[in-house]
């Protein structure tokens, strides 16, 4: 082959486009698709990196005019053929360049490192000498004693770990007795010997069901709802041995938060050295060992957070995304926004592999897409060694009414109160999430909400008015409650400090413990926290989400959520969703099957439908009301979302260049095939000196919208310069922005 094709590797839009250079002879037969390559570029010809995406014999301009490959920067492909497919896709998809998505795809590129590395030179010993230095108990002993096991361990952690200098080492070296070589030594493997061996439980009736309709001959997506405790982890793990034995290899997704020990655990004893774990406080070396491991074939399974799913098997059996509705699986920041979860199905497509999400409470998304048939469905509703809470619910209105000013009500008070006597513990959760204030009156609970839209009201310090970020609607705070009359108006922002503060007045013995994203800004806090909680060295846990999920308190039998609403009241459509996603969760945290839970759930809207159905217990409630809702209101799954949001240092230039594309899309969209609404500041209008406006538009067809935003965008382009400023589209994203 006399010519490589290549796709540069520089995020700039203009020239995401396939480039042809000529292999020189010394590469001849050495190259291949998915290799990294140095080749020189543009006028000046300054040297830049490159993926070779195929080989050709044709040229597509003159020969004179096609320059020669630089330098081949690895000896073997960095991306396999199928993967530059998965790229392909993720350009077309996210709206990214080529080259994003194929750096997206492969680790931050780290050249391996290589330590000097000793080890017992066994054949050519005899055991009588090794015998005999062992004995001695001196320095040289010591080595012995570290490299017994014939493991090749790196000199400077044998000096590290015994506090020696080189000599010993090299005295036996001399002697014969061990042997020196250059070995790359994995960073961050996961010490394997901790975990104790577990063997397969015998599964029940709902678990084996749910086992055999994963692995049947049925290919496609497997929704499995299984309530919290229903044993939905034994059933991947099982799924897993199966695909092992298969000689194949399995991704585990699971959000970054219940990446705890115990989690990596259950499977590192099941599966032991096969599984590797990755995770977001990994530095790019131990990542890239990671991945060199998988794509050399030494792991089975790797455990891991949305990145995961770029694990390099090449024998990709199983897919298993744990907690499928959590929003961490959409990559909302950087190019390409990615979701985990649509990479996955493609994934499995392209491998011919399994593809289960599992959840308590399954997204919307995926459940009407279980109720179409694109997924199948399967329910586990049983609990295995947990009772099902007792959830109770209080409503704050008649708690102020009758005098009762605290963000506790007297119920729970009295509970913990009770529970501390009991020595046993408890969880206050504030249902906190998201950025943005919404504006209640405390005396009926009515919140104030944009007509257009049916959203929530943001209030904005900024203009101290009331806005709706997705039709742009303001309106002023109004002294009075429009439903009541009351004057009780509040900005809702109720703090984990808050709450804290509250509590050790009324309870100045206990002992309270704060988890949020204050206290857990360090490194490994968020896991320490939770151990020393878990040890019993605290009565009380206060937080938010963070403590929602996928963890195990054994002697939690109370929680308390402070204020139910604060999710309902998002400027956001998936507000309801989430809302009944976090109680559910929350409330799944109490009680043991000697001791049954209670949760206190607080809110000033007791007869919203997804409080009501967190409370009952009952998804189904829960979804088809929402499933109403956004039929009703055009949002997704009924209809596509679209956003674009422009952001810049120059307040005023952002505001003339979203005015302009507005006014270009107006004028391209004259037949209204699209629901164009007028640009409106972000929820964060400003970020890092940044302000952001965005446009929102909706239509059922995905590609056509994406389109039109695309030309638009153009024509933006040519009108005006657009450089200074930074222009994010983004489909059906988690929260408007
Ligand atoms: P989920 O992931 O659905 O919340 P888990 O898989 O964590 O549920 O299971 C809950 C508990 O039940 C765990 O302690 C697990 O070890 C145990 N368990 C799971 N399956 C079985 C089984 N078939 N027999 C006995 N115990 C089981
Ligand atoms: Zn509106
Ligand atoms: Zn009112």
């Amino acid at each position: 082959m006399r010519y490589a094709l290549v796709v540069i590797s520089v995020p700039v839009r203009a020239l995401d486009r396939i480039f042809t250079y000529r292999i020189p002879d010394e590469m001849q037969g050495r190259i291949d698709a998915g290799m990294r390559v140095n080749v020189p570029f543009g006028a000046g010809n300054r040297v830049i990196e490159a993926y070779v995406l195929g080989l050709g014999d044709t040229a597509p301009i003159e020969e004179e005019k096609i320059k020669p490959i630089a330098a081949l920067l690895e000896s073997y492909p960095v991306i396999s053929r199928r993967r530059i497919e998965l790229a392909h896709w993720m350009q077309k998809e996210y709206y990214s360049t080529l080259g994003e998505c194929i750096q997206c795809i492969i680790p931050k590129k780290v050249k391996s490192k290589t330590y000097k590395c000793v080890y017992l030179d066994y054949e050519n010993t005899d055991i009588s000498v090794i015998d005999g230095i062992i004995a001695k108990n001196n320095k040289q002993s010591k080595v012995l004693d570290m490299l017994i096991n014939g493991d090749s361990i790196p000199i400077s952690h044998i000096r590290a770990f015994l506090g020696i200098d080189t000599a010993p080492v090299n005295a036996l070296v001399k002697k014969g007795i061990l042997k020196i070589e250059e070995n790359e030594i994995y960073r961050g493997n996961y010490n394997a010997a901790r975990a104790v061996k577990s063997s397969p439980f015998t599964l029940n009736r709902e678990q084996k069901a749910a086992l055999d309709a994963i692995l049947s001959d049925d290919t496609r997506p497997v929704l499995l709802q299984g309530v919290t405790g229903s044993g939905k982890t034994e059933v991947y793990l099982q799924a897993i041995e199966n695909v092992i034995k298969a000689g194949k290899q399995a991704i585990v997704l699971v959000p970054e938060i219940s990446l705890t020990p115990q989690t990596v655990d259950r499977f590192v004893s099941r599966f032991g050295d096969a599984v590797a774990v990755t995770h977001s406080r990994m530095s790019d070396g131990e990542r890239y060992d990671q991945w060199r491991r998988a794509a050399g074939n030494e792991i089975s399974v790797m455990i891991g957070p949305r990145s995961a799913i770029f694990t390099p098997f090449e024998n990709l059996g199983m897919i298993i995304i744990d907690e499928e509705h959590e929003a961490a699986y959409k990559a909302d920041v950087q190019s390409p926004k990615y979701d985990a979860r649509e990479v996955a199905e493609k994934l499995s497509a392209l491998y011919g592999c399994r593809l289960v999400l599992g959840s308590a409470t399954p997204s919307v998304a995926s459940y009407y897409a279980a109720e179409n048939g694109k997924y199948r469905l399967i329910q586990m509703r049983e609990r295995i060694n947990l009772m099902p809470p007792e959830i109770i619910l209080t409503d704050m209105r008649s708690e102020l009414e009758e005098g009762n000013r605290s963000i506790f009500g007297r119920e729970l008070l009295a509970a913990v109160g009770k529970n501390l006597e009991n020595k046993k513990q408890t969880i206050l959760f504030l249902n906190r999430r998201g950025y943005s204030t919404f504006v209640s009156c405390r005396k009926c609970g009515y919140v104030m909400t944009c007509a257009n839209c049916n959203v929530n009201y943001t209030y904005h310090k900024y203009s101290n008015s009331l806005m709706c970020h997705y039709c742009g609607a303001a309106a002023p705070v109004p002294e009075l409650c429009p439903a009541c009359g009351s004057k009780h108006i509040r900005y809702f922002g109720t703090g984990t400090q808050k709450i804290e503060q509250e509590i050790n007045e009324y309870f100045p013995r206990a002992r309270v413990m704060r988890m949020d994203a204050d206290t857990t800004a360090a490194k490994n806090s968020h896991a320490e926290i939770l151990d020393i909680f878990r040890r019993g060295g605290a009565d009380i846990l206060v937080g938010t989400q963070m403590i929602a999920k996928g963890l195990d308190f054994p002697n939690v039998t109370l929680v308390g959520v402070i204020a139910a609403d604060l999710s309902l009241n998002l400027n956001d459509y998936h507000s309801g969703e989430v809302t009944y996603q976090l109680i559910t969760q929350v409330a799944g945290r109490a009680g043991r099957a000697d001791t049954p839970g209670k949760v206190y759930v607080q809110t000033y809207q007791p007869s919203h439908y997804s409080i009501q159905a967190a409370v009952n217990g009952s998804y189904e409630d829960f979804y088809r009301q929402e499933r109403e809702f956004r039929s009703l209101m055009c949002y997704p799954p009924f209809t596509n979302v679209f956003f674009v949001l422009i952001s810049g240092e120059d307040e005023e230039k952002v505001y003339r260049t979203i005015m302009t594309l507005y006014e270009i899309m107006q004028h391209y969209n004259k037949n209204g095939a699209f629901k164009l609404y007028a640009p409106t500041p972000a929820a964060l209008y400003k970020i890092k000196r940044k302000f952001r406006r965005h446009i929102m538009l909706k239509c059922d067809d995905s590609d056509k919208i994406k389109s039109f935003v695309l030309y638009t965008i153009e024509k933006l382009r040519a009108y005006m310069p657009v450089d200074d400023v930074s222009i994010i589209i983004s489909l059906n994203p988690n929260y408007s922005f």
